[in-house]
């Protein structure tokens, strides 16, 4: 049998990505992927940061709901959501995520702070005012983690996208070392939450284009997640062309190297097991 290949992290034009959501599963296929879905981030409430916000439109939604089927014999495809933690907001997700038909619910801390208006990830300028927002590196990544405890407790996800986003300007340990005891305390405390709620994390391959050149989560906790036995999923948070297929196998290695013998897809926001 074919080795199964998967991108459970997929955005478009309907967000930030490049590629129409046509064009994306064409390329999909090309690449000899058996199955996609596609995450493109979900609008904000009102009043927050314009980073993530006004995507998502009727016209696109029916687009993909006519591409599901006019290639389901070619690929297999799930349609979801990148949905940003806001603390404070969890009806207004709740009302949002009803709203359609969606298979997958991921769940993203991109931001800290109350309101949460602080960013990790989009610049490393931005992320240096964070620190300094915060006063220490330790804070910092002790109220991320604090956030992503919440967000798996919510009950609102299925997954929760690149755990470890902390270390994405973390190049060389120039902000901090994961070898610390009171960074791998956190990890660990975090993981278990998530073990207690039964949803899901990913190996996210983004990881590896950007300064941190290392896939979230970090071997040392996949290996953590792997013995706890959380459920897993494969995704390159492809934004770009070149992303779509972007270190999908060795993901799949990695995910073999840490004791799984099978990944998660999405159906209807239940997951269905994929032997790899
Ligand atoms: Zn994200
Ligand atoms: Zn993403």
């Amino acid at each position: 049998m074919k080795k199964p290949l998967i991108n459970h992290h997929v955005h478009t034009t309907g967000s930030d990505g490049k590629l129409s959501p046509e064009d994306t599963i064409k390329l999909a296929i090309e690449k000899g992927l058996n199955f996609i879905c596609f995450t493109d981030h979900y609008p904000c409430p009102d009043g927050f940061d314009k980073w993530f916000c006004g995507f998502h439109s009727e016209e696109y939604y029916a687009n993909v709901m006519g591409l599901k089927q006019k290639y389901k014999d070619r690929i297999d495809i799930s349609f979801g959501a990148e949905v940003n933690w806001f603390l404070g907001h969890e009806d207004w997700i709740k009302k949002e995520v009803k709203k359609r038909k969606y298979d997958y619910i991921l769940g993203a801390a991109h931001h800290l702070g109350r309101p949460s208006h602080l960013s990790i990830n989009n610049s490393e300028k931005n992320w240096n005012e964070t620190i300094k927002h915060f006063g220490s590196i330790e804070e910092l990544i002790k109220e991320y983690y604090t956030q992503v405890r919440l967000m798996a407790k919510s009950g609102l996800f299925d997954c929760i996208a690149h755990f470890d986003l902390v270390k994405v300007w973390n190049e060389d340990s120039k902000y901090f070392s994961e070898d610390e005891k009171w960074y791998r305390q956190e990890v660990i405390k975090t993981l278990e939450t998530i073990k207690e709620s039964g949803i899901c994390i990913e190996i996210n391959t983004s990881g590896r284009r950007k300064k941190s050149r290392d896939e979230h989560p970090s071997f040392w906790i996949l290996e953590e997640t792997g013995k706890m036995k959380i459920p897993l999923t494969i995704g390159s948070d492809s934004h770009n062309p070149s992303d779509i297929d972007y270190g999908l196998e060795r993901a799949m290695e990695l995910a073999k190297k840490a004791d799984y013998s099978d990944i998660l897809i999405f159906k209807e926001r239940k997951p269905i097991q994929v032997k790899i």
